[in-house]
């Protein structure tokens, strides 16, 4: 907490610094550090620094709407009965994730949330459940059970919604909207945990460089892309974890069998033009498991992505080459055939 205050000391005063003296130049930046949707949160503009109220405001906005543990929030009620109404974003935000799920078959599944829960995955309570419970509670897991309607009508059928492997990118992309649209700001970086989204270029005309996080944390990151406008999310299993017995417990869940991911990838980067596609597919891609990730890239090039084995490979599809740079070794490119 204490950090988080001088952080924003910081960025206030690096505000006022950059307001007296960027009139007429080079627009400096500045820099909001925050906590909200459960991660650290940080957006640097170039310009006129006026927004970071309204971003942050936006931001626990959707929070109150989307979070599945504040009883006072939509998804909360919808997943407690309590009510089958929700607001325009809500709705929209579930009707595009089942648009993603189905997409990917399912490996992304946002009625996955009792099984995430019994993991202990959204309160601090992590523990492994038993094959009976998950065998148990994988019954009610089936985002096709979740039926919209007008008049912002959710219709659940026993399915529970977390929208947690999207929320993050559904922000991003209403942040760059925020910056760029109403702000008029046209250099800006929006980090929402593992979650970047870059807005135009660096004010000196260069590209942004993305970090990717080296999962097994030997390093800080294993390398970086190059990247004007785009989005860059990050699934991996160093995000969210928790031991017992010596086995390391993740927070992506297969959804067919209720157990964290266990298919030799632990960390899978999707870049691409909207943070919510790119959000919603890296969760499913994790999912589905390299070869099944290569296929679905082949039928879509609608994105692009890097993939970091458990033995340290690092895969990337071609259209990266030139954009990704692995800080010692090479990427191996897959998916070009
Ligand atoms: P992400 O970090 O974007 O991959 O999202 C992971 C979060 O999404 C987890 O913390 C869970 O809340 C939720 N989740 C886990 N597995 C799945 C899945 N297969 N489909 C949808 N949501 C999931
Ligand atoms: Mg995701």
């Amino acid at each position: 907490m204490r950090r988080v205050k001088i952080v924003y000391v910081a960025a206030f005063v690096c505000c006022l610094f950059a307001s007296l003296i960027s009139c007429g130049k080079v627009p400096e930046s500045c820099t909001d550090t925050f906590f909200g949707m459960d991660t650290i949160m940080e957006v640097t503009v170039y310009g006129d620094a006026d927004i970071f109220n309204d971003i942050r405001e936006y931001v626990k906005s959707i929070e109150k709407l989307i979070s599945t543990t504040d009883s006072e929030s939509e998804i909360y009620k919808l997943n407690a009965g309590q009510t089958d109404v929700v607001s325009d974003v809500t709705y929209h935000m579930i009707e595009d994730s089942l648009d993603y799920c189905q997409m990917t078959d399912g490996a992304l599944d946002i009625s996955v949330y009792p099984v995430v829960k019994a993991w202990g995955f959204t309160t601090d309570e992590k523990r492994v459940p038993s094959k009976e419970e998950l065998v148990n509670l994988l019954g009610s897991v089936d985002y096709s059970e979740i039926k919209l309607s007008s008049g912002g009508k959710v219709s659940c059928n026993g399915a529970m919604i977390d929208l947690g492997s999207v929320a993050k990118g559904y922000v991003s992309d209403n942040l760059v909207s925020i910056i760029s649209n109403d702000a008029g700001i046209d250099s800006a970086i929006v980090t929402l945990g593992g979650n970047v989204q870059t807005i135009g270029r660096k004010p000196d005309g260069s590209l942004w460089k993305v970090a990717i996080a080296d999962p097994m944390g030997r390093e800080e990151y294993i390398g970086y892309v190059s990247v004007e406008n785009k989005a860059v999310i990050t699934s991996g299993t160093y995000q969210r974890f928790f031991e017992e017995n010596g086995k390391k417990y993740h927070h992506i869940i297969d959804p067919a069998s209720g157990y964290p991911v266990d298919n030799g990838l632990i960390s899978v980067t999707v870049v691409g033009d909207s943070g919510f596609y790119c959000d919603a597919l890296s969760t499913a891609l994790f999912v589905k498991g390299l070869d099944g990730a290569i296929d679905y890239y082949k039928e879509h090039k609608d994105f692009e992505a890097i993939f970091i084995e458990e033995d340290g490979t690092v895969l990337m599809t071609p259209g990266l080459k030139g954009t990704f740079t692995v800080v010692s070794g090479k990427a191996k490119v897959v998916g070009d055939d």
